[in-house]
Formats: structure tokens, sequence, C-alpha cells
């Protein structure tokens, strides 16, 4: 593989030159040799989802043309479907993994036993308010309120409506949702009941499942990624818009580089917290580096970079996952903590051979090899924080004296932290200008890019890119999140000067907001703050049906199961929703019916799935401009 193949990005492609030069196993040759011939290539039964080993009958592999089924009998819609629901609650339980550690650490600190504090007691008493939580007494009590009707709620029966759901979700939806029996009870009920219709033998049939899909997509949305992030906002800062350093530049070989790695912030705040302070720069500096910085990664950079700024410690960004290898083979790392996401196994050949200290600091994550790990306690986090710190100090004269570090990479700044409520600040506190750039057509619509990265038919980031510049250009404002999101900071997409690719609507606007085009939104869990901000325009225009909305969901390259869900709720919310690549049910030739036309009846959301750039946002346009005329705006 080379050039654009690799990826969009010059400085990723830079090291991979390092990277080959130095035998590395890396994820673009095994991306390469997965392929039957070619790299995108795999056995068609399983690239068309029609294969299932779930019990000793199987493997077993359908073909709906010839009528061949599974030996249990489920045809190939139900397999592809279930497989599909699977994936699911694998998201869904991620999500919710994360969400528990935000409460249990949200219920600490209002008990005073971590280093955090309590830094939006508004949003904090606004977010209780509305999930009906008694705002009386001290910051600290409505804090515990608020995570212990939260935690009421995970378990809640499945036969329970969810409170949470009942208290967030637009009404149109909720009553949508009890009529087709999709409304959820708790999330861990819902986690069970999805995973047992999917043992053999238990529920085969494509429609059902779906629906179960979706039903367990409205409890993670609301659930775990609303109510995660809003604490994580009442925790550590709402995004407000400020710049960012980014891309492989922000590595400096002469600095102690401490890499925090996943989704989890927690530790990444108590290390930036402890680095910010004189006696830690002085650590740094006694053992010969130039000083001590906190380098955020992936997602769980994104979720700090949104709320803090940036300095001379919490120095940049390096971008997304798939440039995982990039970043550690740039013999700039002295230290990446891995919590719940996105730490390849992969890593432990790279610490041994670029000398850095690779540490899981989730009970979650686990690397062949790795023994050392410190699992993150909200109670213990500053003093984890400091051993985290130490090991990366200690590891630096080492490292310094034997790898030869990748200099001159680029850098540059973008315009991060955009939130519901700093989007209204920019907009002079109410969305009415937002609506009018919209009903004027100055603004087509809105589309919220939630997306991943992948290797699958692209190199990293070049489909997303193509797809979000396509946007911007038909004057489509774009609020981007996930691993997506740090594809276009890296890109420049998130920088005022990107407003000379968008059309002359978004352009006027863009230089009279002063905002970038694409507006980054936050992380992948920042879906359920998207779903609750298109309420609210649903709100504002009088009531307008989710799926009447001139606003798109867009998955360029969707990747794992966090964002399969993402997806299936964009449908259960009724949203036309772009995901690339295929997914994995074209064999299925009736559940590929119901996703791509008949959900449209069903729920008013629509899955569209197109390769080429241009015709996918000639397909998002169409969608908008048909709702536009609805709307008869
Ligand atoms: S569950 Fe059915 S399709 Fe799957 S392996 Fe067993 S028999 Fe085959
Ligand atoms: S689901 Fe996608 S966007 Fe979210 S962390 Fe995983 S790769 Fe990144």
């Amino acid at each position: 593989m080379e050039g654009d193949r690799i990826s969009y990005h010059e400085s990723v492609r830079k090291v991979y030159q390092r990277i080959k030069k130095d035998g590395m196993d890396n994820i673009w040759d095994r991306y390469e040799a997965q392929g039957l011939g070619a790299p995108d290539k795999r056995c068609p039964f399983c690239q068309a989802g029609v294969r299932c080993d779930l019990c000793s009958n199987g493997p077993c592999r359908a073909d709906a043309a010839k009528d061949k089924k599974g030996v249990c009998g489920i045809k190939a819609d139900g397999m592809a479907m279930r497989m599909m629901l699977l994936r699911n609650v694998m998201g869904a339980s991620t999500y919710h993994y994360h969400t528990e550690q935000t409460i249990k650490t949200l219920r600490a600190t209002a008990g005073k036993k971590t280093p955090f504090q309590i830094k939006e007691p508004g949003k904090l008493k606004d977010f209780a308010k509305r999930l009906g939580v008694s705002t009386a007494g001290s910051i600290d009590k409505i804090a515990i309120r608020l995570c212990d009707f939260a935690e009421a709620d995970f378990n809640r029966k499945l036969d329970e409506p969810s409170k949470i759901v009942e208290a967030l979700a637009p009404n149109e939806r909720k009553e949508l949702w009890r009529k087709l029996d999709i409304f959820p009870g708790g999330i861990h009920g819902e986690m069970m009941f999805a995973t047992s219709s999917c043992l053999t033998n238990v529920d085969g049939y494509y429609q059902s499942l779906a629906l179960k899909a979706m039903r367990l997509g409205v409890a993670m949305a609301y659930q775990s990624q609303i109510v995660n992030e809003y604490c994580q906002d009442v925790l550590y800062g709402i995004p407000r818009p400020h710049k960012m350093r980014v891309d492989l530049g922000v590595l400096d070989p002469d600095y102690v580089n401490v890499l925090p790695n996943g989704h989890e912030p927690f530790l990444g705040f108590a290390m930036v917290q402890l680095a910010r302070k004189p006696e830690w720069q002085k650590k740094a500096r006694d053992t010969g580096a130039k000083g001590l910085r906190v380098i955020a990664n992936t997602e769980t950079g994104q979720e700090m970079i949104q709320r803090w700024e940036m300095d001379s410690t919490f120095y940049g960004f390096t971008g997304n996952w798939i440039m995982q290898e990039a970043v550690l083979a740039s013999g700039c790392v002295d230290l990446l903590a891995c919590d719940m996401n996105c730490s390849m196994p992969i890593d432990p050949l790279y610490a041994q051979r670029y000398k850095f200290k690779l540490i899981p600091v989730s009970e979650l994550v686990a690397f062949e090899g790795i023994t050392e790990r410190i699992n993150y306690e909200p109670e213990k986090a500053e003093e984890q924080a400091a051993l985290l710190l130490q090991m990366a100090i200690d590891n630096f004269k080492v490292r310094r004296a034997s790898i030869e570090p990748v200099t001159q990479l680029p850098m540059r700044e973008a315009v991060v932290g955009f939130s519901t409520e700093s989007i209204l600040e920019a907009l002079g506190g109410s969305l009415a200008p937002l609506l009018g750039a919209i009903k004027d057509g100055t603004l087509r619509g809105v589309a919220g890019l939630v997306s991943c990265t992948t290797l699958r038919d692209h190199g990293q980031d070049v489909h997303s890119v193509r797809v979000a510049r396509e946007l911007i250009k038909r004057d489509i404002l774009v609020l981007s999140m996930g691993c997506g999101n740090g594809a276009m900071q890296v890109a420049g997409l998130c920088s005022p000067e990107a407003k000379e690719f968008a059309g002359p609507g978004l352009k006027g606007l863009c230089e009279k907001l002063n905002i970038p085009p694409v507006l980054s939104y936050g992380t992948c869990t920042d879906t359920g703050r998207l779903a609750d901000l298109l309420a609210a325009v649903s709100a504002a225009l009088g009531g307008v049906p989710m799926p009447d909305l001139p606003v798109a969901a867009v998955a360029p390259e969707y990747m794992e199961q966090k964002a399969t869900i993402d997806a299936i709720f964009a449908l259960a919310l009724g949203l036309y929703t772009y995901v690339n690549p295929v997914p994995t049910v074209t064999g299925a030739p009736n559940l590929v019916k119901l996703l791509t036309q008949d959900c449209k009846n069903v729920t008013g959301g629509l899955l569209n799935v197109e390769t080429d750039a241009v015709k996918a946002v000639d397909g998002i346009l169409a969608h908008i401009e048909a709702n536009r005329k609805k709307l008869g705006i």
C-alpha cells in the first residue's frame, strides 16, 4: 500500500516509511494480508454477513438466492441481523461501561474523594431538573441524588419504562417507540434481552431482531451516552470553542510525553492537573527533558480537548486510532495509558521496539506480555496519575538514548469545543439565527458526522474528508463527532480557513460568526448529545417530526461495534443515515430492503449506502431538499 491508501494525512504517511524501514508489523500490511487477491476482497459469505458459527452445527453459510439456510433453519436475513444485533450489544455495553465509570467518578467527587471538582453546577441543576431529580440542597447532594437516579434507571426491569428516556426524548418519538414496542427499560435488562434473543433457536426473524436492535439503541443513547457526556460536562466543563494544536507534530522528542489513550478521560485529566504543577515539570527537567507534556490521543484525547484549553503542558492532540502505530513509532512516546477503548493488541511490540511504557488503566484492557497495570479508581485518581507520570519520567532517559525520533512532522491549529451550549452562545443565546439561515436557504441543512476511521476501500480518513468537503461545498453545516472528528481536525476542516471550501451561504455564515464550516462537536458518545440538540431544533421549529428535519446522520468510515449501534439508533430516531463502508448485510435481501427502504414507513429513518463520495452527498442533499419542500422553506 502507498500514498493515500495509507492515510489522508502527510504525517502518517511519513512515519509509515519509518515503520517499514524498521520492519515493523503494521496495520496497513496486516490489512493487505487479509485480502483474497486484493486488499479489500474477503470471504464473500463473511462480507455479505451470511455466515454463523454460534453453535456446534456450524459454521454455516446461507445463500438467499438458493434458499440455503443454516443447519437450524435460520435464513440469510436472520443470520445477518442477528450478528448485527450482537455487535450492537458490544457497542452498548462498552458505552455503558464508560457511563458507569463516570457516575462512579461523579459520586466520589461529590463526596470530596477525588482530585476533581464539580465544574458546572448550573449544568448539574439543569440536568437534574430535566430528569425530575430534586435540586434542593447543596450541589454535592444534588449530584449524589442524580447518580442514584441514573443507577436506578440503568437497573430498571425490562418491562418498566426507562425514566431517563421518558424525561429526555421528544414526545413524537416516545409515542412511536411505544407503538412499536421498542420503548426500553433499563439498559442492563435491555442488553440481557438483546443477547438472549441471539441464542441459537430463540429469535431468527430479521424484523424482530431489527426492532430489538433499535430498542437497545434508544436505551443506549439516552441512558449511556447523554448521561455520560452531561455528567462529564458537570465534572470537567462544558465544551466551549478554543484552539488546539493537532497532528503528529505535537510530539516533541525532547519532552517527557504521556499519552492517555482510549475513551475515558479521568486519569488523563488527573495527569494534566498534576503535570501543570512546577514540581512535576522540575522532575521532568531533572531527568534531562525540556519538560513534561500530556498529549491527547484518540477519543480519550477528544473528550479532553473539547473541554480543556491547551497550554505548554496539555500540549495538543495527535489524531484518531488508525494512526496509533505511527504515534508509537515516532520515537517520542514515554507512556501510553490505555483505558477502555482503542488500544491495539499490537501495542506491546511497539512498546518493546520504541521503548515506552504500555500501561492498561482499565480492568477491561489487557495485552499479551504486559503485566504491569493500574486499574482506575476515582478515589485514587491523583495517586494513580502520579504513578503514571513518574513511570514516564523514569522512561525518558532510556527512550531518548536509544531511539532516533521522527522530527519535522506537521502540526496545525483546529478550533474545538462546540457543544449545544456553546453553539447557542456563538449564536447570541438562541437557535434563531441558525434556524433563520436554514429557513432563508443560506444553509441547506445540517449533517451530524459521527464516524470512525477504517482502511476499508480507502486510506485512513480519505473518504471522510471527501464526504465532508462535498457537504460543506453544498452549504450543509457539519457537526463532527468520533474518530471522524479527529480526521476533520487534522485535515484542517475544523479551522476557520476551511471556509474557503464551503459554498457561498455557509462561507458567509462562517465569516459572520467566526466559526469553521465543520464544528468539532465531540466523540462518538456525543451522538446522544446531538439527538438532544435535534430535539431542541425540532421543538424550536414548532414540533417538526424528526424525519422531516433538513438534517442527516453521516458515517463515512464507520468501523466498530459502537458505531453500528449509533447507526441503528439514528434509524430509530428517524434520521436519514448515510453509512460507509457497505455493512456486512448484503447477502440478506429482505434485511437490506428493510434498512434502505421500508424503515422509512416504520420509524421515518432510512439507511443509505453509497461508496462514491459525490453520489453519497447527492443522496443526502436530495433528502434535505425534499424535507425543505415539505416544510415549505
Ligand atoms: S446457530 Fe444455526 S446458523 Fe448458526 S451455527 Fe448453529 S446451526 Fe448454524
Ligand atoms: S466507535 Fe468509532 S469513533 Fe468511537 S471510538 Fe471507536 S473507532 Fe472511534
